[in-house]
C-alpha cells in the first residue's frame, strides 16, 4: 500500500462537475481508496487566457503502482474527455501526481514528486489543507513551500465544505 497525492484541475464545461466525477471514478476504483479532499479554491490561469481554474488536492491509498496509478488517472481524464491541444491550455480535467510516498522518480512519463509543485501555489494551497506537515523526499513541508509562494488571485470556495 502507498500514500499518494495527486493535484485536480478543470476550466472547462462545469469545473465543480468535473471534479466531482473524477472524485467519484477514484473512489469507485477497485485498487484506490480515496482517504482526504481538500477544499476547491479558484486559482488564476497559467499559460494562455482562459477561464480560472478550479483547484483541489486529494490523498489516495493504493496498491498501484506510479506509473499504473498515472495510468488510471489518464483514464479518468479520458472519460471526461480531456483533450491535448494547446500546451498548458484550457481543460476539462487535469489529473497529476504530485507524491507517492517518499518516492523519487524521474523518468519519460513521469516525475514524482511533481516537478513544478514546489512553485505552484494552486497546487501547494489544496495540498495543505490535507498535508501542510507532510514532508517531501528533499526535506521540506508543505507549509515550507507554501510560504515561499506568492498566493494572490486564490480564493477559497465554499463549495462541498
Ligand atoms: P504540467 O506538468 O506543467 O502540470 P500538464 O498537467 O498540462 O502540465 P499534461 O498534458 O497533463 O501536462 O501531461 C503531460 C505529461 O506529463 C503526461 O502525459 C505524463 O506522462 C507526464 N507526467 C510527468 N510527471 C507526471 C506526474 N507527476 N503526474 C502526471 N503526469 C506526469
Ligand atoms: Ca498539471
Ligand atoms: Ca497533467
Amino acid at each position: 500500500m502507498a500514500d499518494a497525492y495527486i493535484a485536480l484541475g478543470s476550466n472547462l464545461d462545469n469545473p465543480h462537475e468535473q471534479l466531482d466525477r473524477a472524485l467519484e471514478s477514484l473512489a469507485q476504483h477497485a485498487a484506490i481508496e480515496l482517504i482526504a479532499v481538500s477544499s476547491r479554491y479558484q486559482t488564476p490561469p497559467i499559460g494562455p487566457q482562459q477561464p480560472d481554474f478550479i483547484n483541489a488536492a486529494a490523498q489516495l491509498r493504493t496498491t498501484l503502482t506510479p506509473i499504473m496509478l498515472l495510468d488510471a488517472l489518464q483514464d479518468i481524464e479520458q472519460q471526461q474527455k480531456r483533450r491535448r491541444s494547446v500546451h498548458w491550455g484550457p481543460r476539462t480535467l487535469d489529473l497529476d501526481i504530485l507524491l507517492y510516498d517518499n518516492l523519487v522518480l524521474d523518468s519519460k512519463r513521469l516525475s514524482i514528486p511533481h516537478k513544478l509543485m514546489t512553485e505552484r501555489a494552486f497546487v501547494l494551497v489544496p495540498l495543505a489543507d490535507i498535508g501542510a506537515d507532510l514532508t517531501l523526499p528533499a526535506g521540506e513541508t508543505v507549509a515550507q513551500l507554501l510560504a515561499n509562494c506568492s498566493q494572490q488571485g486564490i480564493v477559497k470556495l465554499e463549495y462541498g465544505t
